[in-house]
């Protein structure tokens, strides 16, 4: 399906969630790793306009994902809403997923009932930091279904990629990690397939 993308709101606070009850698909990463260039290739560049916007980088915006086939004036329910999380990793993460995020968002990620998928953004470029590991074993622990996909994969020579993603895993734990680039559009099209398949 082609999907139309409206910003639907920043929130600071749970009370302002959406309520539209549509799947929804939350994108994760340490500031820098790509996040906003991610968005933009996969929703339009007005998505990663507004997630850049001083004042919205420390709130939790959604986007509303509706079918690009009906016309604009059908007045239409989501099919899929994107939930772009702040950046962490600015600080040593402590006993909560992190000491830079602001407090509503670990209550999001672990009570949201159509939280489907968290898709956990590492720069395939470095190796896995602490901030990503104690993500990814937060999400596992509170039983959230998740994706690892690295990033700016255009940045590495095939030998680079196939050593980087050995190492990732490795590090982070995981079996399934795979690479995307925003810039050359590598690795979109089984990022989409596994948004649509947990949105199911
Ligand atoms: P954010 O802080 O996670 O939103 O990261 P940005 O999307 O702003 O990207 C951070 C930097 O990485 C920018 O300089 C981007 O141009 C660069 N970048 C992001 N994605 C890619 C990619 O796929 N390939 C390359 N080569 N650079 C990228």
């Amino acid at each position: 399906m082609r999907y139309r993308t409206q910003f639907l709101l920043s929130a600071t606070d749970p009370a302002q969630f959406p309520t539209s009850g549509a799947p929804e698909i939350a994108f994760l990463g340490r500031s820098n790793v790509g996040k906003s260039s991610l968005l933009n290739a996969l929703v339009g560049e007005k998505a990663a306009k507004v997630s850049s916007t001083p004042g919205r980088t420390r709130a939790i915006n959604f986007f509303a994902l509706t079918n690009a086939e009906l016309p604009i004036s059908v007045n239409q329910h989501p099919k899929l809403v994107f939930s772009d999380l702040p950046g962490y990793g600015y600080a040593k993460i402590s006993k909560s997923i992190s000491s830079t995020w602001p407090a509503f968002i670990e209550p999001y990620l672990a009570e949201r009932p159509q939280l489907k998928l968290c898709i956990c953004l590492i720069d395939a470029k470095i190796p896995a930091q602490e901030s990503d590991r104690q993500l990814i074993h937060w999400l596992r622990h509170a039983g959230r279904r998740f994706a690892v996909v690295g990033t700016k994969a255009d940045r590495l020579s095939g030998n680079e990629r196939t050593r980087n993603l050995a190492a990732l895993k490795r590090d982070l734990e995981v079996d399934d990690l795979f690479l995307i680039s925003s810039k050359t559009g590598f690795g979109l099209k089984t990022l989409w397939q596994q948004v649509e398949d947990a949105a199911q």
